[in-house]
């Protein structure tokens, strides 16, 4: 596969960004190589500026869930569009796509929009402490909230820590407030508790974790969660920028049947641009200012194109049958490259939830990030004989793939003949 066009690129890429690209993941430096640059996108394929075809299942990193270049996203954007790009007043259209997330969804009764993930979390978590006059947050290794500083944090040696930052650039009283638990550990989420209890503002977590393979949790952790969280007076907060409108109409949330307090939305919702949101019930959301004292703004923030392009999505994921459908596709998928590993004896599945999957080399069930075997040699063996053969993925082991609705049931059978073929390459030289 010729990707000179794509070298050639990102050797200019690197002058002008640090490692060549606007956000690490892209730079393929777990799977080695460099990226290759998307030309452009229809239905499941993209292009490469070398001309190469590609199935795409990083689809964006989840928000598309139509697939590329969906004809009612494009042509709404295009109407929009022509009425002017950003007003930074209202339109219409921010009510039209609340009404679409709020009307579908029985745990939340208002919202505000905002523009990424990050920014979604980064106010939820605002709010949390806003609500409670408290302080203090509790997250779960192995979960991914966005670049919010109190956030990027990982756990230090013990079973309850204050987290460590992960990046550089962050004081430490950022992250005091912050509390590492492991994930599905009711234990340490107790002595948490018991030390830090009226401290407390939330517990943040991704309700179907997505950011480090696909990690296991239970209804009944989740409940859990609910139960302690409303004993203490604390709040839940259900980040679902990956899992909202992805698993169906009401997220996690509905697919489990537990009410969070506040719930972050981003991806999807945006139908491929840029909007994140958070939402909650009218009595927490009236702290947000101008109605109440928590102050959160942005110039862009209800953007109409990008409220245009929401719309368009969410209009065609409130379908009757479009989650089903697409959990049905992903299944058949997932059965055919799992009944192959299985009858070859590799020590690989594919995990799924809904149409999220993950390229998961053990047959365990992984319930926490510790779990994953963090040698990547197969994997990578793994990507690159995909990449080489028509399959996108995000280039690293830890991230999960997506299905679109535009996935046909034939380029799903060739990407699982390709897997196939990769999985043998991969176990005759492992
Ligand atoms: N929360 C979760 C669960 C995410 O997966 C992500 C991004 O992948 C974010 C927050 C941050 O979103 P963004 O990248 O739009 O800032």
């Amino acid at each position: 596969m010729n990707k000179s066009i794509s070298e050639a690129l990102y050797i200019t890429a690197k002058k002008y960004f640090p490692g060549g690209v606007n956000s690490p993941v892209r730079a393929f430096k777990s799977v080695g190589g460099s990226p290759i640059f998307i030309e452009r996108g229809d239905g499941a394929n993209i292009w490469d500026a070398d001309g190469n075809t590609y199935i795409d299942f990083c689809c964006s990193w989840g928000p598309l869930i139509l697939g590329h270049n969906n004809p009612k996203i494009r042509e709404r954007i295009i109407a929009t569009v022509a009425n002017g790009t950003s007003f930074g007043a209202p339109t219409r259209l921010e009510n039209e796509l609340a009404n679409l997330i709020l009307s579908n969804h029985s745990y939340i009764e208002k919202i505000r929009f905002v523009s990424s993930g990050t920014e979604a979390v980064m106010s939820a978590i605002r709010l949390a402490r806003a609500v409670t006059s408290r302080s203090k947050i509790i997250k779960f290794e192995g979960c991914y909230h966005g670049h919010v500083d109190a956030l990027l944090v990982k756990a230090g040696s013990g079973l309850v820590t204050f987290g460590q930052s992960s990046s550089t650039g962050i004081p430490v009283g950022y992250t005091n407030e912050t509390i590492v638990v492991p994930l599905n550990n009711k234990e340490a989420v107790e002595q948490a508790f018991e030390k830090y209890g009226s401290d407390i503002a939330a517990i943040i977590i991704e309700p179907i974790p997505a950011n480090n393979g696909l990690l296991r949790v239970e209804k009944e952790f989740l409940t859990y969660l609910r139960e302690i969280t409303k004993k203490n007076e604390s709040l839940l907060v259900f980040d679902e920028v990956i899992s909202g409108f992805r698993v169906g109409l009401e997220g996690a949330a509905g697919l489990y049947d537990v009410a969070p307090d506040i719930i972050t939305f981003g991806k999807i919702i945006g139908g491929g641009l840029p909007v994140g949101a958070y939402a909650a019930s009218t009595f927490i959301m009236s702290h947000v200012a101008p109605e109440g004292a928590m102050y959160q703004a942005g110039t862009l923030s209800g953007n109409p194109v990008a409220m245009a392009a929401g719309i368009a999505q969410l209009t065609e994921c409130s379908k009757k049958g479009f989650y089903e459908q697409l959990e049905q596709k992903t299944k058949k998928f997932t059965e055919i490259i799992n009944t192959y590993a299985i009858a070859n004896n590799y020590e690989f599945k594919i995990d799924s939830i809904g149409s999220i999957f993950w390229l998961c080399f053990s047959t365990e069930k992984i319930d926490n990030a510790d779990a994953i075997n963090p040698d990547m040699k197969r994997f990578n063996i793994l990507y690159n004989y995909l990449l080489e053969n028509g399959l996108y993925l995000g280039p690293s082991g830890y991230e999960v793939g997506f299905i679109s609705a535009a996935h046909t049931e034939e380029q799903l059978q060739q990407a699982a003949d390709t897997m196939k073929k990769g999985l043998e390459i991969v176990f005759s030289t492992q």
